[in-house]
């Protein structure tokens, strides 16, 4: 049953909203400073992601790291970790609520609790010229959270194995000779790379469609911490259609690792863990 609204309900909806995280005392990085690093950065690494596979990588702190498309429109699902802290991940969810669906160059991508620190930062991002467009959607969200198998047999009872959270799964128990399920377990919701993403207006629903990244598109980081990361090239190719299947048309994802010239970073200093004392309220 559905409830009567109130007789003010007309004024109730018209207060404006506040936003949640105003994000004007966010620590800022020197885009300047990076921008003009990368501009002479130089690539020591070239990695692929296969189509419906994933790769992962090694990043230094300090160090760049850049998600090309090659090919063919393509859609990435990223993890980061600390690389020698697992438990330390990428926090979608309070990226999200600091910087927003979407994001682009100047922004961040922040660890979990109790860390909460900057772990990447977006310097160069080739999409930035999408914006939002008329269906509400844009580039780069944090409102996904990776396709994966479980939600695939709860919706159509099917078995699939290379959703990106197998995949992300599979690429991190190599990379660190974890068993898979040890691995799965460290496998969090994603920055979708490329994905072009919203919300409907009527229900609310997550859409996606078509995502406008070329061949020569590319997303660039600097890593504040050293990081280990995995990328997912998604069964969903360009997510025009479907996704956790092996129906759509899916390419390879390149990684590249670029190391700044000496002293082209001078003044930078990876980010410590959050201020948080921790104690909770409780007495010691
Ligand atoms: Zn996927």
């Amino acid at each position: 049953m559905s409830h009567q609204p109130p007789e003010d309900a007309a004024a109730r909806r018209a207060i404006p909203p506040v936003i949640c995280y105003p994000n004007e005392t966010l620590p800022r990085p020197d885009m300047a400073l990076y921008a003009a690093a990368l501009a002479t950065a130089e690539v020591t690494q070239t990695l692929l992601a296969p189509p419906r596979e994933a790769a992962a990588f090694r990043v230094p702190a300090g160090h760049f790291f850049r998600i090309r498309s090659v090919d063919g429109p393509q859609v990435g699902d990223l993890n980061l970790w600390n690389a020698s802290d697992l438990s330390e991940r990428f926090y979608s969810g309070k990226t999200r609520a600091l910087h927003g669906t979407h994001v682009s160059t100047g922004e961040r991508l922040w660890s979990c609790l109790p860390y909460l620190r900057p772990m990447a930062t977006i310097v160069d991002d080739s999409l930035d010229w999408y914006g939002i467009d008329a269906f509400g959607g844009s580039v780069h969200d944090v409102i996904g959270t990776r396709c994966d198998p479980y939600t695939g047999n709860l919706l159509a009872g099917t078995q699939y194995h290379h959703c990106c959270h197998s995949n992300l799964t599979r690429a991190l128990s190599e990379a660190t000779g974890l068993a898979p399920a040890e691995a799965e377990a460290h496998v969090h919701d994603v920055l979708n790379v490329f994905m072009c993403t919203g919300f409907t207006r009527d229900t609310g629903q997550y859409f996606m469609k078509a995502s406008p990244v070329r061949p020569g598109d590319q997303l660039t980081f600097l890593a504040e911490i050293d990081l280990l990361g995995a990328i997912s090239a998604c069964p969903g190719g360009d997510c025009s259609s479907e996704h956790s299947s092996d129906e759509a048309a899916c390419h390879p994802l390149a990684i590249d690792i670029l190391v700044p010239v000496a002293d082209a970073l001078s003044g930078w200093q990876s980010p410590s863990v959050n201020g948080y004392d921790r104690s909770h309220g409780l007495k010691s």
